[in-house]
């Protein structure tokens, strides 16, 4: 008997009195685990993980455990999560099940161009054409200003038991489907699909649905096939599809065109993404929700909806601020705009800052010399730009009143009421 067998005997002693003593079990797996004893291991991690699941010594003993009892699987799921959590992998452990054991981590992109076009049938051979970002342009949820009720929504429907596989497999939580994020035009429903891909660590890869339904019908298929191929190749990744809403419209008004064949495509990839490679995960976003494909919202697809509400005042004062940051201003008192500007978009924002940068601009010609944006500049600039979002709460008031027996909208209708829209 090695010295070693002295200290297991020793530790599941203390652990049969204190079971819920985590150091004991770290440390009696971790012996284990030097004792190449990876079943056994593997248990007690799991066990450490089920109370603490961001345990990154757990997880690292349990991706090494499970990776040598040979289920790739798991291996690559706690490979996912100690990734997303900003931990190195162990290497030679693959980050995906499907992944090359010696294949070297690839350098994802995110942000980027907002169209990602797969071009023709060669394009799954061309997935490693894509061009990479540097980390340098990596959102998380911590550069989405404000919104922390929508931050909390992703956390418990999304993050939360992606982060928790253990916790959300004891509440029979299943870990498939996609994400639809709905809301008011330009409120930030792209910027936060980018951030989530930052907190999952993933490449993201935009597309927008209209223009891969616009294209020629019969390549559209493969071209949505080598969307998701390459979204495989590159794993992690988040495709994100804007414009979930042109699906069913399509649908709708082009019966029997072959239209068909392009939406089963669709819903195969989504069905095939649990079964598949797991390390890819989709968001989609409309400012649509009722126009919705019914199909796209069964159980496995998007059956997640969160709303993206427009920006408080947090946020606003944040997204001016973003806006003015490369422009020559003055003193502006920015706290006073954000009040000002209730009831706009990000996108209005935006606009407001263009608008006093072009009145600058001009008042720089005339005199010839360098001239600051001033506070009154934007004050005038707000009062000329009209907030986008009322029309928009216009028609979503009457869904969130006369047609959400299904509960599909009640962030949106609380929303409206606790804000009086
Ligand atoms: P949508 O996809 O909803 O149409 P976007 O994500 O394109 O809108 O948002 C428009 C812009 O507004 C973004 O580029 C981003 O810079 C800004 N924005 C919106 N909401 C926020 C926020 N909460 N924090 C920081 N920037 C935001």
């Amino acid at each position: 008997m090695s010295a070693n067998d002295g200290v297991v005997i020793a530790l599941t002693k203390a652990l049969e009195s204190s079971p819920d003593d985590m150091d004991v079990r770290l440390h009696l797996a971790t012996i284990l685990l030097d004792k190449d004893d990876f079943s056994a291991a593997l248990e007690h991690f799991s066990v450490i993980l089920a109370a603490d699941p961001v345990n990154i010594a757990a997880l690292e003993g349990a991706q090494k455990a499970s990776s040598a009892t040979g289920d790739t699987r798991r291996a690559a799921a706690y490979a996912k999560l100690l990734a997303g959590l900003g931990h190195a992998t162990t290497p030679g452990v693959p980050s995906n099940a499907e992944a090359e054991p010696d294949t070297e981590p690839k350098k994802i992109r995110v942000g980027g161009p907002p169209e990602l076009r797969v071009v023709g049938g060669a394009a799954a051979s061309d997935a490693t054409d894509v061009d990479y970002d540097s980390d340098d342009d990596r959102i998380t949820l911590a550069d989405v200003a404000g919104l922390e009720a929508v931050k909390q929504r992703i956390e418990l429907a999304f993050l939360g038991p992606l982060r928790n596989p253990a916790m959300a497999k004891a509440y029979g939580k299943k870990m498939r489907g996609g994400l639809l994020l709905y809301g008011p035009p330009g409120c930030g429903k792209t910027y936060i699909a980018r951030a989530l891909a930052g907190e999952l660590n993933a490449g993201f890869m935009s597309v927008g649905l209209s223009d891969v339904l616009n294209m020629y019908i019969g390549e559209s298929e493969q071209r949505l096939h080598a969307l998701f191929e390459m979204a495989r190749t590159n794993a992690p990744t988040v495709i994100f599809m804007d414009e979930l809403d042109a699906l069913g419209r399509k649908r709708s008004d082009l019966h029997g065109s072959g239209i068909r064949e392009v939406v089963n495509q669709l819903l195969q990839e989504l069905d095939g993404m649990h079964t598949g490679n797991e390390a890819v995960f989709v968001l989609g976003a409309t400012n649509l929700p009722w126009d919705i494909d019914v199909a796209l919202k069964r159980p496995g697809r998007f059956d997640r909806a969160i709303f993206v509400e427009p920006p408080d005042i947090v946020a606003r004062e944040h997204i001016l601020s973003m806006n003015l940051a490369e422009r020559p201003a003055g003193k502006i008192n920015l706290p006073a705009l954000a009040k000002k500007t209730r009831g706009y978009s990000g996108a209005d924002l935006a606009f407001v800052c263009e608008l006093a940068t072009e009145r600058t601009l001009e008042r720089a010609m005339q005199s010839g010399v360098v001239e600051l944006i001033t506070d009154s500049e934007l004050k005038a600039a707000q009062k000329e730009v009209r907030p986008s979002i009322a029309s928009w709460f216009e028609t979503a008031r009457n869904y969130a009143m006369y047609a959400n027996a299904s509960g599909e909208f009640n962030d949106l209708a609380e929303y409206i009421q606790q804000n009086k829209i």
